[in-house]
């Protein structure tokens, strides 16, 4: 299995996921067209996508959720409370398949384990993926005020992280949002910021950690310089052998082994 993040941060997410037999798409934030363009970049075809996951209705998530789905004719997955809020945004969908947070499913070769995070939606659903017949886990968590015990447990001895790592509290602080809106973001409901994602890394790195992957920076209130060096730093210090990149909202990221 391997990922590919296509786009991420404020203005769009959308992750591609690749299976030994097919490939899925973890939301759509993007217009339907840039994630098109987005996909022949990383040489994948649109037709080779099998289905659109979607993690919560804010618009970065879902902007073209409705016409990917409906181009390539795939089912949505999603859960309830966010069908419901996303619906209006999302225009006539034939094939909903409707998931629930804590009740892992399978879909073609993949495992697919939804859990609840907090975030100020209705119900945010983050992933862990595996394949499977193989051990190796991918685990999506962006979106979140702070991490849980259960993300604690969610994220204990997988392989890959695509991992929030917002804002770095100081710019957030002194930059120029008002005050509500750096309330909001700095939340129990709203983004990790860079120092939280290093204190989760610190509480579940091990060996079998291959790749971190720091995603939904801000570009207001972070700097991937700043994202990147913070967590090179927790690596240092357990001496990992551990990939570090950053996901961009302009481009996609190169494939990532999970
Ligand atoms: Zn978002
Ligand atoms: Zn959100």
């Amino acid at each position: 299995m391997k990922v590919c993040v296509l786009a991420s941060g404020s203005k769009g997410n959308s992750i591609l996921v690749s299976g030994v037999h097919s490939n899925i798409l973890i939301d759509a934030g993007l217009s339907g067209k840039k994630i098109l363009e987005r996909l022949h970049r990383v040489n994948v075809s649109a037709d080779s996508i099998t289905a659109l996951f979607i993690s919560h209705e804010h618009s970065d998530h879902i902007r073209g959720a409705g016409t990917i789905i409906r181009k390539q004719d795939i089912p949505l997955f999603i859960n309830q409370l966010t069908f419901q809020a996303a619906n209006y945004k999302l225009g006539k969908i034939e094939k909903v398949k409707i998931f629930e947070n804590g009740y892992p499913f399978t879909f073609n070769e993949f495992l697919i384990e939804p859990f609840s995070v907090p975030h100020d939606s209705v119900d945010n659903s983050c992933f862990r993926i595996s394949e499977k017949g193989y051990n190796n886990k991918l685990v999506i968590l962006t979106d979140i005020g702070y991490p849980t015990r259960l993300v604690e447990e969610k994220i204990k001895n997988i392989s890959t992280i695509i991992l929030e790592s917002n804002h770095d509290y100081d710019k957030l602080i002194n930059g120029p949002y008002d005050w509500d809106l750096k309330q909001r973001i700095k939340s129990k409901n709203g983004h990790l910021s860079n120092s939280q994602a290093c204190d989760l890394i610190r509480k579940i790195i091990h060996k079998g950690l291959k790749n971190i992957i720091l995603a939904h920076l801000s570009e207001e209130n972070n700097e991937p310089e700043i994202a990147r060096s913070e967590m090179m730093k927790v690596l240092q210090e357990y001496t990992l052998q551990c990939n570090l990149y950053i996901a961009s909202p302009h481009h996609p990221t190169e494939w990532i082994d999970i």
